[in-house]
């Protein structure tokens, strides 16, 4: 891989930015700090903050971007049934290996011997000889035996346990469904801000996803319904959750906690492979610059990982915490650009096979042929619903997409694929007026200048949904 000398024309960066909004995020002025770091998409995390909190950051980002003129996307990031201990007296308590310890159903305040719980639905589901897994991984408990609502076991790896803290049960087939009765308010009221993007946490089969979508339908626009995959059940049943998925997240927080943390690399390279086979889009997420929450530099394993994800092929990389509640969100963001900007430089991920044998798989073969032997700078989809524009970034070529949406929210949902750059195409009739609008948005960016060869392709006639069916190849300044 040799090195790039800098280069002085301006390069679109492909790979997405998705940032955490959270106490240090919030205000106006820090969103458009961070949309002009380079955030294409605002995560709403409704596993913390009230209905209240999130409908104020929803309105503020969507003005900061109307006033920039930018289509920010908004992903709203349910909770799902994550299972929570209760609380210590002094807030926290300290467990030695070996020392027994009890959760108790109800208990309202815990100590060194025991902790209160509440059964979500999970308790039958628990066996003696279960591990329970606490907070990050760190501490982990045995179960030795059940009784009514009260569960006793051994710890086998102790340490300091603060209240609420997640409790994970990596041997217990739990069969409690995804999506809790709070989800399904949050999901009703995410329907209600227009959310572009919804994420389900703790989602174990194709059947939570197929309900998640009974809940959106009949709603104006539907949101990209994304999974969370954070449990090993979720990576066994892969293939059907992906049916019923735009996308996918590699959550590897929780799933490092559920699955031994060593295998968490293996599947993070085998999710993203797979959401690239099949088309779906692909977000990798936790930790990716965890210590940026409190240092102005990163470590060079964190750098590392950054630049693996887009190696490994992802279109979104997230920070969580670093944003939401980091002592400078704006500086991570721009640390995030820049590894991302060098690895992509240096990127080349070999072409997929088609998904299927069909004229819009065959046009898009077409387009990068062309975009590889001309050199193309560019590829421009004067006027899509997303589905050229999702084809082309599977494809990776490594200039940017800029598509032309049909509607406001089609132009902001397209922006989680790789390489996609979006405008609202002018007209409804003209294929030229629209190739027109997006070329001038490539040449105002520095992207592409007069001489160069940029590619078109999309549907025709204009507006034909789900069609691919033409290519051009365009030399730039010379008549349309
Ligand atoms: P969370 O999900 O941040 O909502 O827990 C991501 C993860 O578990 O990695
Ligand atoms: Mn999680």
């Amino acid at each position: 891989m040799p090195l790039t000398p800098p280069s002085t024309t301006p390069r679109a960066r492909l790979t997405r930015i998705i940032a955490t909004v959270g106490p240090a995020s919030e205000s106006p002025t820090e969103i458009e700090r961070l949309i002009t770091a380079g955030v294409e998409v605002f995560r709403l995390n409704f596993s913390h903050g009230t209905h209240e909190f999130h409908r104020a950051t929803y309105d503020t980002i969507r003005s900061v971007a109307a006033k920039l003129g930018n289509p920010i996307v908004i992903l709203q990031d349910i909770s799902g049934p994550k299972i929570r201990i209760g609380e210590f007296a002094g807030g926290e308590t300290k467990v030695a290996v070996g020392s027994p310890f009890r959760l108790i159903e109800g208990l309202k305040f815990g100590n060194s011997e025991s902790v209160g719980f509440t059964d979500t639905g999970w308790f039958e589901d628990v066996k003696s000889g279960h591990r329970v897994v606490l907070g990050d991984g760190n501490i982990v408990f045995v179960i030795n035996e059940k009784s009514g609502g009260e569960i006793a076991c051994t710890v086998t790896a102790g340490g300091v346990i603060r209240s609420k803290w997640g409790l994970n049960f990596p041997d217990s087939a739990l069969t409690l469904g995804a999506i809790t009765d709070k989800d399904r308010d949050d999901i009703r009221f995410g329907l209600e801000l227009g959310v572009d993007l919804m994420a389900l946490s703790f989602v174990q089969s194709a059947a939570d996803m197929l309900e998640a979508k009974k809940l959106m339908e009949g709603a104006s626009t539907i949101p990209f319904l994304i999974a969370k995959i954070e449990r090993g059940q979720a990576v066994d049943n892969i293939d059907a959750i992906l049916d019923e998925s735009d996308g996918l997240m590699v959550a590897r927080g929780d799933l490092g906690i559920d699955l031994p943390m060593e295998k968490i690399p293996t599947v993070q390279k085998m999710l993203i492979a797979l959401c690239r086979k099949r088309g779906k889009a692909v977000i990798t997420a936790t930790q990716m610059l965890e210590s940026m929450t409190t240092s102005p530099r990163p470590t060079r394993a964190e750098v590392t990982d950054v630049a693996n994800a887009v190696y490994d092929g992802t279109d979104a990389v997230m920070l969580s915490g670093e944003t939401a509640v980091g002592s400078d969100p704006r500086l991570v963001v721009e640390t995030m650009a820049n590894i991302l900007m060098e690895a992509e430089s240096h990127l080349l991920l070999p072409t997929p096979d088609r998904i299927e044998d069909s004229v819009e798989e065959a046009v898009v073969d077409a387009t990068a042929v062309l975009v590889r032997d001309l050199e193309a700078k560019a590829v421009l989809v004067p006027y899509t619903g997303g589905s050229t524009a999702a084809r082309i970034s599977r494809q990776r070529l490594g200039v940017p997409v800029i598509a032309g949406a049909r509607t406001e929210a089609a132009a902001r949902r397209m922006k989680l694929y790789s390489g996609v750059y979006t405008l609202i195409s002018p007209s409804q009739s003209s294929w030229l007026v629209n190739i027109g609008a997006a070329l001038d948005f490539a040449k105002r960016r520095g992207w592409v200048k007069d001489g160069d060869i940029v590619v078109a392709t999309g549907g025709f006639p204009l507006g034909k949904v789900g069609a691919t069916n033409f290519v051009r190849a365009i030399k730039v300044g010379e008549e349309l």
